[in-house]
């Protein structure tokens, strides 16, 4: 067993400090754009690549919230798109007149986002706004309307701070981009 967290790590993309100002930020920028609501705010993490982010991200957000899951799949063991996405895990509450904020780590050929902003859009909430750790542009080929964005970074397979690459590196502080013998 591989017992160094950073094993096949090549360098940091984004380091821990950058993502932790980055955070204040957008939570300062959300808080603003919903404390006028009167309806209640659910945040919806895309499991499970989005769990780390979120866990931080709530609590920059200083208004009253929830939190759900959803676990949608598109991609296999790999690093392409397969293109076809589950819906692995429904959420548990209802969130018709409700505002969503759905919390992405990652927004790449956009089809995951696509299925599950459809899926969400369909219970009738009340907006549904989407906020995404990193957004890879050049990648896109679904247009897929994006509030919140943490990073624009390059075309390159990230891994880190949520996102994994074969379940392993989540746990890192910073996002990071990993060998390419670790790929083989
Ligand atoms: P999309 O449907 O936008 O192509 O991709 C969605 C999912 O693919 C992301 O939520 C993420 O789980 C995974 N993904 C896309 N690009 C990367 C990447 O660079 N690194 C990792 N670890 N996962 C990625
Ligand atoms: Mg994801
Ligand atoms: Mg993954």
């Amino acid at each position: 067993m591989k017992k160094n967290v950073e094993f096949g790590i090549k360098k940091q993309l984004i380091t821990k400090e950058e993502i932790q100002k980055r955070l204040k930020e957008l939570g300062t920028q959300i808080t603003e754009d919903f404390k006028n609501e009167s309806e209640p705010l659910i945040v919806i993490g895309l499991l499970k690549g989005s769990i780390v982010f979120m866990a931080d991200l709530i609590r920059e957000i200083r208004l009253p919230l929830e939190i759900d899951f959803i676990e949608a799949s598109s991609y296999g063991e790999g690093t392409q798109s397969s293109r076809e996405v589950k819906i692995l895990k429904d959420l548990r509450s209802t969130i018709s007149g409700k505002n969503v904020l759905v919390v992405e780590d990652i927004i790449d050929s956009g089809f995951t986002l696509k299925k599950v902003l459809q899926l969400l859009g369909s219970r009738n909430p009340k907006k549904v706004s989407l906020c995404t750790l990193l957004d890879k542009p050049e990648r896109r080929e679904v247009e897929v309307d994006v509030q919140y964005v943490g990073f624009e970074i390059p075309n390159e397979f990230v891994v880190g701070y949520g996102l994994d690459f074969n379940e392993n590196y989540r746990n890192l502080e910073y996002v990071g981009i990993a060998e390419p013998s670790v790929f083989e």
